[in-house]
């Protein structure tokens, strides 16, 4: 019924292709990002998610560290990053992030998300016994750690090439890369929100040296801030180019901003709608993106529960105590449980499935 109504409306042309496993377009994202027909965006997206991954939901068993908020970039839409004097500012020394790592062996996480600021005063050295020293702890866990804003600033600190300062912490651990810096590509837009920050082509060429390597990573975009709907696009398209080159990417995470305590706390928050839009068109352009994450933490477990008929199949992890997006304003708990997301998964009626970085199955729940 509500097939045959798209097909007849407005977006039928788009639907057919959806319909048909074709491409969308440029084109087509934009119409789609400017109707209000949520339902019809909704139920395509949600077409295209069963055809590619089916029923199943994955979450992960996973723990963050954020190894230092201090950060000589300060973007204006972070409220995390610190110059090193201000308040609160604090770098956690390799003992204290051993002690996080035993604290967390309880839990057995098969993932440990590490993320910082840049800060100038950590030597190379610091990152490589970092991941050394948490391998160790925690020797089952994948390390998932520095996005490509980190990777390009330990290039530049330690004078290796980007290959080069891959290989090497690689050699100490790493798993695989975050998605974070993304932001929005437009180099206009990336001058107002975070002028220090690597460009768009930068972030995107970390991203293929690591996939040349052979580590895979993931990719966000930081949207509903001051960028438009064609940005919001045209960031997609780069990330689905350079998928078409490389098949290196596990996920896609859209990450609506949060102004509370940054430098842009006069724009309001994204809304249900935004958000539910923007996970969707991304399910709908991403044909080449096997997952689509909502991750938990920014959108809250409610929208992020309803976010699974709208072309998410995975909701993120655990999590166990998150700076970043608490920083920002986020109200949502710092810790959710593995019974917490079957409920979630569950009541939507979906398979919840237990995964490692990689997408393997480590438990799939009747
Ligand atoms: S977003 Fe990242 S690079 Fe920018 S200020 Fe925050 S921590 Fe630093």
């Amino acid at each position: 019924m509500l097939e045959e109504a798209i097909l007849k409306g407005p977006l039928g042309d788009i639907a057919e292709k959806v319909f048909q496993g074709e491409r969308l377009n440029r084109e087509d994202g934009l119409r789609l990002m400017e109707t209000n027909d949520l339902l019809a965006i909704g139920y395509l997206a949600d077409y295209a998610r069963r055809r590619k991954v089916g029923d199943e939901v994955y979450f992960i068993n996973n723990a963050h560290i954020n190894y230092t908020n201090v950060c000589r970039n300060l973007c204006r839409f972070c409220a995390f990053g610190r110059t090193p004097d201000a308040e609160g500012a604090y770098t956690l020394s390799l003992e204290e992030i051993a002690e996080k790592a035993r604290q967390f062996k309880k839990y057995n996480p098969t993932e440990i998300h590490i993320v910082g600021g840049l800060n100038p005063e950590i030597p190379f050295s610091y990152y490589e016994n970092m991941l050394r020293i948490i391998k160790e702890i925690l020797p089952q866990a994948h390390l998932q750690a520095f996005d490509a804003v980190e990777i390009a600033f330990l290039s530049e600190i330690s004078g290796l090439s980007l290959k080069e300062v891959l290989v090497r912490l690689r050699e100490a651990g790493l798993g695989s890369l975050p998605g974070g810096g993304a932001e929005i590509f437009n180099p206009e837009i990336r001058q107002r929100i975070c002028p220090r920050k690597i460009s768009g082509e930068q972030w995107l060429e970390v991203h293929a040296v690591a996939h040349s390597l052979g580590i895979r990573s993931n990719a966000t975009m930081l949207y509903g801030h001051i960028e438009s709907l064609a940005d919001r696009i045209d960031h997609l398209l780069a990330l689905r180019r350079l998928q078409d080159e490389t098949g290196g990417f596990l996920a896609f995470i859209p990450l609506p901003f949060h102004p509370s305590n940054t430098g842009l706390s006069e724009l309001p928050p994204t809304t249900g709608y935004d958000d539910l839009k923007t996970l969707a068109i991304a399910r709908l352009l991403l044909d080449n993106f096997d997952h689509i994450k909502a991750f938990w933490i920014m959108l809250t477990p409610k929208m992020a529960q309803i976010a699974l008929n709208f072309g998410v199949d995975d909701l993120d992890g655990t999590v166990r105590e998150e700076r970043i997006a608490h920083d920002a304003g986020a109200e949502t708990p710092q810790y959710q449980p593995a019974e917490e997301f079957l409920r979630l998964i569950r009541e939507a009626g979906r398979v919840p499935v237990e995964r490692d970085t990689l997408y393997n199955i480590v438990r799939r729940y009747p």
